[in-house]
């Protein structure tokens, strides 16, 4: 089964000091730059759409076009944003990815940027990882120094500055438009789109937000060609993406892997659910999206097969919960998170999401009734495409699905007179 695994950003992982310029260099990194350079912008980014990726922060939208509705008549500065504010729950490949090796990422924002035509890029770090941030910071001044930022990159006559920016640690600044009123220092709320960024973004001039998985990935793609990135994954997700398993798997962590494999080989690769136990639900990308089954394990992770089995790939953040786990606990905790980040600014989600959390509450503690569930899911109605951003739509996700596939559950919540679970029998939600 390993040869299903497709190791390149995670490649280097466990070098030596793997995080170090010269760790990077010896295993032939900034190698992508002279080649940038020889091509020119435009060749990059014709050689990004030719290799089908597709946003790695979880909404899948093609990079390569992104980075085209950037309009190069627009006298104002263009600016590249790498969206590293990952916070979506269960979702920890970024992180990861930016301690073992930043230089990746420093790589990629340097091509993209010359892609696009940006002489400023940000990095807007999740506020809580200060040792990120300093990872981060360390890696961007040994490019200074070496020659890789700056004025006169390589003698390519190409100047770019990179700055690392520590957010304030609310998860509604990963909402591009939210993370760019943050960055321009005001209270992090989402911004009516369109515009989109590529428009009109960082203090109103044409912005491309891309996550790091995204913008890591460019390197490898140029160095090895848009053909080679395109030949992995399925017809319209291409490529290979990291797979984050968590939960009641015997051994969690991330797997790189062509976009297509099912949630039945990674669980294979890591070693089967914990001893004794059977998979009852999990998230294919973090918990905004819709929780699907055991029957849903032959499902390809890809962005189509995904949607088509009635949820998101997402993040690829998989959290893996046995039949020890009582869904509607789960789903409550999950909801009491998206109620303490809405971050207040349209009434469905600010107000909706506290009637959804005593609504569930209420039903979990087994003192609601059977008309509790169709008023969650009417609470639910009135959020979904009516919230002023993703975060909103996000949380009813959870409670919808788990509905669908477990409405007995809930309603033996209330036979019981409260949860049927043994909360000792579970690690999930202790
Ligand atoms: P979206 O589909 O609205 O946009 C995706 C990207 O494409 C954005 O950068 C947007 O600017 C761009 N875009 C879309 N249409 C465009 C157009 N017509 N012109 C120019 N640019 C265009 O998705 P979103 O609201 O940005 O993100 C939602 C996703 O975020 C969800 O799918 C969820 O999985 C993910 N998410 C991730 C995390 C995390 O921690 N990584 C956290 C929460 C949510
Ligand atoms: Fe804020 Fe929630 Fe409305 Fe988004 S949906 S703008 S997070 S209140």
């Amino acid at each position: 089964m390993t040869d299903t695994l497709t190791p390149v950003l995670t490649d280097n992982w466990d070098a030596e000091r793997a995080w170090t310029m010269a760790a990077y260099e010896e295993r032939g990194g900034y190698a992508a730059l002279d080649k940038a350079f020889a091509m020119g912008p435009d060749a990059v980014i014709t050689a990004v759409k030719d290799s089908g990726l597709r946003g790695r922060g979880g909404a899948g939208f093609p990079t390569g076009m992104k980075w085209g509705f950037i309009p190069q008549d627009n006298p104002r500065p263009k600016y590249l944003v790498v969206n590293a504010d990952e916070s979506e729950p269960g979702t920890c490949k970024d992180i990861p990815l930016m301690m073992a090796t930043p230089h990746t990422l420093v790589e990629g924002v340097i091509v993209s940027s010359y892609a696009i035509r940006a002489n400023t890029a940000f990095i807007y770090v999740r506020g809580e990882v200060l040792h990120v941030v300093r990872r981060l910071q360390r890696a961007v001044q040994e490019a200074y120094l070496a020659g890789h930022l700056g004025k006169n990159i390589h003698g390519s006559g190409y100047d770019l500055d990179l700055i690392v920016h520590a957010g304030a640690g609310a998860y509604i600044c990963g909402e591009e438009t939210a993370l760019l009123e943050g960055l321009e220092g005001r209270r992090g709320q989402p911004r009516l789109r369109p515009p989109f960024p590529a428009v009109a973004g960082l203090y109103a001039s044409p912005t491309v937000i891309n996550n790091v998985e995204s913008i890591a990935s460019v390197p490898a793609i140029l160095t090895e060609g848009a053909a080679w990135f395109a030949s992995m994954g399925t017809e319209k997700s291409q490529g290979h993406g990291i797979f984050s398993l968590s939960g009641h798997i015997t051994r969690p962590g991330q797997y790189e892997a062509p976009l297509g494999i099912t949630l039945r080989q990674l669980i294979d690769l890591a070693g089967g659910m914990r001893e004794g136990h059977e998979l009852k639900f999990w998230t294919p990308g973090g918990s905004s999206t819709p929780l699907l089954t055991p029957e849903h394990l032959d499902v390809p992770l890809d962005f189509e097969s995904v949607g088509a089995a009635g949820s998101m790939l997402g993040t690829r953040a998989l959290q893996l919960f046995d039949e020890t786990t009582c869904v509607v606990r789960a789903v409550l905790r999950w909801t009491e998170f998206y109620k303490h980040e809405s971050c207040g600014k349209c009434t469905p989600c600010r107000e909706g999401t506290w009637w959804l959390t005593q609504t569930l509450a209420r039903l979990e503690k087994g003192q609601g009734t059977e008309e509790d569930l169709d008023l969650l899911l009417d609470q639910c109605d009135n959020i979904l495409g009516r919230s002023f951003c993703a975060l909103g739509d996000g949380a009813t996700s959870p409670i919808s699905s788990s509905i669908q596939h477990f409405r007995d559950e809930y309603l033996a919540h209330l036979t019981h007179g409260g949860c049927p679970f043994d909360p000792a029998a579970s690690t999930a939600f202790v």
